[in-house]
């Protein structure tokens, strides 16, 4: 048997990566992991939560108001400050960088603080120029923000920047119509910016269930939040005060003070080297993987964004869980992508899982739809107007519910637990066979008509 610096050698320690490299040495293997930026990856440093905290933070701005009407003196110059919230995330994220380091220490995983590269099967170099071998690789390098290339596109940031900016410009404009976008729309908004989101297309959020969207549509037009469609960026010019001017097609310039791009993200495989072992991409240049997570080349395997199958941190530690139990923990595992839900955390927040009714329309021969249109009790005395919705979409022959998408306040957490009955595939009777719990948001899912 060859000798090997390592059983596995995983390049990057995000969401995937980290779960792998734990779960492979808690079977026995010696694995090293190479970060080059910070443990813990997107999720952890400038994703998930940090952006979640961002939400949270966000979300006072209308509890305030609506607290006096529940009878509180809430001061009118009542202030907010950026500086304290910015700091605040930026320490958990420290918190949270230390213990996933101090997991994979625990673990026996050396972690390795450099960029990493694929010289062949069985090999990597580091950023200082050492070379380590492994009988397996493990690709979880995440994917990165993708910017459009029109003249003056170094003026905009992307979501890697929005946690660290030094105050809250008065006129954002976002490119794109993503959940990315859609929720940092929401956040500058709150936090007092004038947002305009620019789109390609006249859709936002594409995937998720058209009534649902359009409801998010309205909500966020209603609050301020200004859209322009069939936008294509032309280009950005900076101006001598600091403002920038941005030019699109179909509309006029806009001057604004910040421009986010939250066009979608491509996967990190430029300048990996994995030519240099046979590591086929695809079109996308995400990295094929067949249903083990094994690419093209038999010793390299890549989880995650990486691989562009569905780009979220549940999905890539699960893989990462899968790809360690089968090679290593002698136990074959394969991820489920069946009925994933996932969620949008604007304001409000939305929330899908399943399939939509355009979907279950196309696939199924018949189908019944239950929506439940209602404002939220709190709302009600907030003297607020918006409304929830939530949907519930099932089979017309066997009342099976294939999909539920939801919008208002705290539907992710309420559709977490509700996906467990459509992924266990319960019927609509079933559902109502469940007394409600009463007085909340969530009865509605067992009283729907
Ligand atoms: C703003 C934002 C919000 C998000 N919100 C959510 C959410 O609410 N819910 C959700 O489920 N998902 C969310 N995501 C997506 C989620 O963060 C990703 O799906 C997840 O992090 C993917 O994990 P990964 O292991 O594939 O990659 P990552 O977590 O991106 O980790 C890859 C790591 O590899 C490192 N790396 C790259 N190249 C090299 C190299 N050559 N050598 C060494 N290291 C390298 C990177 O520095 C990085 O740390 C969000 C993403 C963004 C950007």
């Amino acid at each position: 048997m060859a000798d090997y610096d390592y059983d596995l050698f995983v390049i990057g320690a995000g969401s995937g990566g980290t779960r792998a490299s734990r779960v492979a040495a808690a079977h026995g293997a010696r694995v090293a992991v190479a970060e080059e930026y910070r443990v813990g990856g997107t999720c952890v440093i400038r994703g998930c939560v940090p952006k979640k905290l961002l939400v949270y933070g966000a979300h006072f701005a209308e509890d305030l108001k609506d607290a006096r009407r529940f009878g509180w003196q809430v001061p009118s110059d009542c202030e907010f400050s950026w500086e304290t919230l910015r700091d605040n995330v930026l320490s958990e994220v420290d918190r949270l960088n230390g213990a996933y380091k101090k997991t994979l220490e625990s673990h026996n995983v050396e972690i390795i603080d450099q960029r990493a590269v694929v010289t062949g099967p069985n090999s990597v170099r580091l950023a200082d120029g050492t070379e380590k071998t492994a009988e397996r690789i493990l690709i979880a390098v995440g994917a990165h923000p993708a910017v459009p290339s029109c003249p003056g596109h170094e003026h905009g940031i992307t979501s890697n920047e929005a946690f660290h900016l030094d105050a809250i410009p008065k006129r954002v404009l976002i490119a794109g119509a993503g959940y990315i976008a859609n929720e940092f729309a929401g956040v500058f908004h709150q936090f007092g910016a004038h947002v305009t989101l620019i789109n390609r297309s006249k859709d936002i959020l594409r995937g998720y269930d058209l009534t649902i969207r359009d409801r998010l549509l309205q909500i966020s037009m209603m609050k301020g939040i200004e859209f322009r469609f069939d936008a294509t960026f032309e280009g950005i010019e900076k101006m001598d005060d600091g403002c920038l001017k941005v030019s699109m097609s179909n509309h006029e310039p806009m001057i604004v003070d910040l421009v986010m791009f939250a066009t979608g993200r491509l996967p990190n495989t430029h300048g990996l080297g994995l030519e240099t072992a046979g590591v086929e991409l695809d079109d996308h240049g995400a990295i094929k993987v067949d249903e083990d997570n094994r690419s093209t080349c038999p010793s390299i395997y890549a989880v995650g964004d990486v691989t562009n199958r569905v780009q979220l941190t549940p999905v890539a530690i699960r893989e990462g869980q899968a790809f360690a139990d089968t090679v290593f923990g002698n136990k074959p595992t394969r991820v489920d992508y069946d009925c994933i839900p996932a969620a949008v955390f604007s304001h409000p927040p939305m929330a899908g899982v399943g399939m939509t009714e355009a979907q279950a329309k196309q696939t199924l021969g018949s189908v019944r739809v239950y929506t439940s249109d209602f404002r939220p009790m709190k709302n009600v005395l907030a003297g607020r107007e918006e409304r929830a919705l939530y949907k519930m979409v099932c089979d017309g022959d066997t009342g099976r519910v294939v999909g539920l998408h939801m919008i208002g306040p705290d539907v992710p957490e309420i559709l977490q637990a509700a996906a467990i009955a459509v992924k266990a595939g319960l019927t609509k009777a079933q559902f109502d066979a469940t007394v409600a719990l009463h007085p909340t948001m969530s009865e509605e899912l067992v009283l729907m008509r």
